[in-house]
């Protein structure tokens, strides 16, 4: 009889979100579990992989900051120079689209990393935690999700951690890639994977310990007269991402103020319809995308405010120059 192959090697770390929530005196829900109660609460889990659990942050992922997930980052890297197999993350769903980006920013190689939430917490009804965690479980251990990045895993879908967003406050099937679609899917403790992203080529963004540059993120309505805008580089922020109308677009009368801004801190220009490129060459008025480039905007390409806000934070913290900024974003498409 032949021995059964050794169980991958998976390391779990808790940050909190409704998934670890419970009700408390004061009334609502609030973090109470850590990782190992959580892996403990699901049949199955303990099967898929040898899990080492550990809890670092207990906390609403609003709460979170860069600076945690550069080190929830430095944590999997070290890990997985130790010879664990994947990296499972379980936060809150309200900041997934932007740690999940982070940590694929952050963490190079071919071994898959997971983030895992969930929408209902594991007191009400239809708790979505254990299935949404088992799912991701299988994903971080699985040899078809390696090379693809940092993942998403929410209601049995795959999601890139670039095209991924929260797209609902309440549905389990909150999460969205609508440029992509999900890349795969789990069903019968199965990973599929239907589709494969090829990871962008960046220079190292490796940071130092401390705090990260401040980048500020402006989202355009109509009329806006751009006094917020103006004061961006006073308030002491050392870059900002604007999303912008439609393609990338602002009013007529904050066209200049964009230029003024741009001459003294990276303004990096994004949409906020969150899908399809920003454009580079089609409208010419004052405020469009040709006029805001022109005086000196980097566009954001395909990536969304948050998203390209992060990047932003990560090089300027790295040290890149304008052009290298520009050459990341575009990186992404
Ligand atoms: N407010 C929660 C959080 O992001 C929502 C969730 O986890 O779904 O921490």
């Amino acid at each position: 009889m032949s021995a059964s192959p050794p169980r991958p090697r998976l390391l779990v770390l808790s940050l909190g979100g409704t998934i670890t929530m419970t009700a408390g005196a004061g009334g609502g829900i609030s973090p109470t579990l850590g990782a190992a109660e959580l892996v403990a609460a699901v049949p199955g889990l303990a099967e898929v992989a040898d899990i080492e659990a550990r809890s670092p942050l207990k906390v609403g992922s609003a709460s979170l900051t860069l600076e945690n997930i550069v080190a929830v980052a430095g944590e999997i890297r070290a890990a997985f120079a130790q010879g664990f197999d994947g990296a499972l993350v379980i936060q809150g769903t309200d900041t997934i689209e932007e740690t999940a980006f982070a940590l694929d920013l952050l963490v190079p190689g071919e071994r898959p990393v997971v983030v895992v939430g969930a929408m209902r917490g594991p007191q009400q009804p239809g708790a979505d935690g254990p299935a949404n965690l088992l799912a991701a479980a299988l994903v971080a251990t699985s040899e078809a999700a390696r090379g693809l990045g940092t993942l998403v895993v929410m209601n049995d879908q795959i999601h890139a951690a670039r095209f991924v967003r929260k797209a609902h406050t309440a549905l389990t099937s909150a999460f969205v890639s609508e440029m992509t679609g999900p890349l795969g899917l789990v069903a019968e403790g199965r990973v599929r994977i239907l589709t494969r992203v090829a990871r962008p080529c960046l220079p190292a963004l490796a940071t130092p310990d401390g705090a990260l540059p401040p980048v500020a993120l402006l989202k355009i309505a109509m009329g806006d007269d751009g006094r917020l805008l103006r004061a961006v580089p006073g308030l002491g922020y050392t870059g900002l991402v604007i999303e912008g109308a439609g393609a990338g677009h602002v009013p007529g009368a904050m066209a200049e103020i964009v230029g003024e801004v741009a001459t003294r801190i990276p303004v990096v220009l994004a949409s906020r319809t969150l899908a399809g490129p920003v454009f580079e060459r089609t409208y010419g008025y004052p405020g469009s995308e040709v006029d805001l480039l022109a005086r000196g905007a980097l566009s954001a390409g395909l990536l969304g405010g948050v998203k390209a806000r992060l990047l932003l934070t990560l090089a300027l913290a790295a040290g890149w120059e304008r052009d290298a900024i520009a050459r990341g974003l575009d990186a992404f498409g």
